[in-house]
């Protein structure tokens, strides 16, 4: 069976490929020639994760998973949510997005938050979602190098550095992605 994950992320690519089933190609937007923007207009993660499926489902006859993550920030009425990427502006900068979120919890202190990965599979006309969430606390400052977007800030539950001072396999396994992905591989291994 052919599947495309709706992303252009090839190291997104290559780690479910090395997780799910033999039998099943996964397929890049950009191997089926999706090249325009697809909408991510919904107001929660899980819709967009939707929508990125449908949209793909649809257009291109492929059957699809998508993935979309958000920072839910408790005292922040789970903000940044939906809006992660742009919280502080279209620039989609990671240290702008940090710097807002650390003014913004200034003197604040319930720091909790937690990072949520939902896949959405569109199979025919079947539709799942794989929700995995990591729970965690957001530091007073950026601690660490690796990693992307708001690692250097989110210090998991039960660890005492952030997602940037960790190892990725670490990560992974404990993270809101590595769940969600795993979800979507049992699922996919039962139903093939
Ligand atoms: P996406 O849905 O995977 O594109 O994630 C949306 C935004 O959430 C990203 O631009 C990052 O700002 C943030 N984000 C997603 N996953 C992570 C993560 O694992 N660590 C830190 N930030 C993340």
């Amino acid at each position: 069976m052919k599947l495309v994950f709706a992303t252009n992320n090839q190291n997104k690519i290559n780690e479910i490929q090395g997780l799910i089933p033999d039998s099943i190609t996964v397929l890049s937007l950009e191997d089926i020639g999706c090249l325009e923007d697809i909408p991510e207009t919904q107001s929660t993660i899980k819709g967009n994760a939707s929508q990125k499926a449908t949209y793909v489902k649809d257009n291109y006859g492929y059957n699809c998973f998508a993935d979309d993550t958000g920072l839910e920030v408790e005292s922040l009425n789970n903000e940044p949510g939906v809006f992660s990427a742009r919280y502080a502006g279209e620039k989609r900068d990671a240290n702008d997005n940090m710097k807002l979120l650390l003014k913004n919890l200034e003197n604040q202190s319930n720091r909790n938050a937690q990072f949520k990965t939902v896949i959405a599979l569109q199979i025919e006309d079947k539709s799942n979602t794989f929700e995995g969430i990591c729970k965690g606390e957001i530091t007073t400052k950026k601690q660490g190098k690796k990693g992307f977007g708001y690692d250097p800030i989110f210090k998991p539950n039960n660890y005492n550095k952030t997602f940037a001072e960790m190892d990725l396999d670490l990560k992974n396994k404990i993270g809101h992605r590595g769940k969600a992905v795993l979800l979507l591989v049992n699922y996919l291994n039962n139903i093939i």
